[in-house]
């Protein structure tokens, strides 16, 4: 083999924008189309293979970050995509939904607030309906926000967090389970917090770390129903949720510098992972945590 004939080769530590990166607040929940640099998502470079083809996903968070790479992923697999996000967020979800329509598919866009158990009942009856049914549930909805010491972490704070990353998945796939046939999968997402939890995230590790929990003890529950539970682990990936209140503006400024790529991953290089969790090929892959934190090798 002459050079002329190798595949284009990309050194992955330099492929993407590394800190320092500018301040830039956002009040939350935070647009992606206003961040500095714009997350990569996929967008113009993630190319499928028929690896989902058919499937109907349901995907929390799919307006930005890592849950938008995933649903531009699955759509160009071949799956038919419902998105949920907030109202506030209807900017981002517009792209993504047409993004999933340019693949071929069906989009279906179903904003609210997941922190509600009737809506979180409500979202998995109108995915079911315009979709046609639901074979992979995808939770990538979660609020991280920091304080700095547990006497500056207010109740309400604690109940925000936990309502949305661990009562709002309960619900969700509780109301998603009756509708899933065997061969259906549900992915959540968890963090490297939950093994490694930074000192000013106490909620939202503890949170997370109850996700990977669950993930494990509900995929043996389900799997006798046919049905796989996986989670995914993310180190740091650059996202709206970083800039709008997750971490100081200072830690934004350096972020991902702490890992051994020396920057944030951008989520079109997680997508992947959901993508072969929820595919046919992952047919012996249940109640696993899959880690992808940028070199540093956890969950170990
Ligand atoms: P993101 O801000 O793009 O996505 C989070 C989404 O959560 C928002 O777009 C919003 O639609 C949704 N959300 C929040 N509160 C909601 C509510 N009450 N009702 C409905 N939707 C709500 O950020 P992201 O980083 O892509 O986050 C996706 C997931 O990845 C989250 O669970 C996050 O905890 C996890 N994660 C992210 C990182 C990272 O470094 N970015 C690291 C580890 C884990
Ligand atoms: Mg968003």
């Amino acid at each position: 083999m002459s050079d002329n004939d190798r595949p284009d080769l990309i050194n992955p530590m330099t492929e993407y924008p590394a800190p320092p990166f500018p301040e830039q607040p956002q009040p939350w929940p935070g647009l992606q189309s206003k961040m500095r640099p714009i997350p990569d998502c996929g967008e113009t470079s993630y190319r499928g293979s028929g690896r989902l083809a058919g499937q109907r996903a349901l995907i929390t968070g799919g307006d930005s970050g890592i849950g938008r790479a995933v649903a531009i992923a699955f759509a160009r697999e071949g799956a038919d995509v419902a998105i949920n996000y907030l109202p506030a967020e209807q900017s981002d979800a517009d792209e993504v939904l047409n993004l999933i329509r340019d693949a071929g598919r069906t989009a279906v866009g179903l904003p609210g607030d997941i922190r509600e158990e009737a809506f979180c009942k409500q979202l998995v009856a109108d995915a079911v309906t315009q979709l046609g049914g639901i074979d992979t549930f995808v939770n990538c909805a979660g609020r991280q926000h920091y304080a700095r010491h547990i006497e500056e972490l207010s109740t309400e704070d604690f109940d925000w967090t936990l309502k949305t990353n661990l009562y709002a998945l309960f619900w969700l796939i509780k109301a998603a389970v009756p509708h899933l046939k065997p061969g259906s999968s549900i992915i959540a997402t968890t963090s490297r917090n939950a093994y490694q939890p930074i000192d000013i995230l106490i909620d939202y590790a503890l949170t997370k770390a109850g996700i990977a929990n669950m993930v494990r003890g509900l995929g043996k529950q389900l799997l006798p129903q046919g049905i796989r539970v996986n989670g995914v682990a993310p180190g740091p990936f650059w996202t709206p949720l970083q800039v709008c209140g997750a971490q100081p503006q200072s830690v934004v400024a350096e972020f991902g510098a702490d890992v051994v790529y020396k920057r944030p991953g951008q989520p079109v290089e997680i997508a992947p992972v959901y993508v072969t969790l929820a595919s046919p090929e992952a047919s012996y892959v249940t109640a696993q945590i899959w880690g992808i934190t940028g070199g540093n090798g956890v969950p170990g």
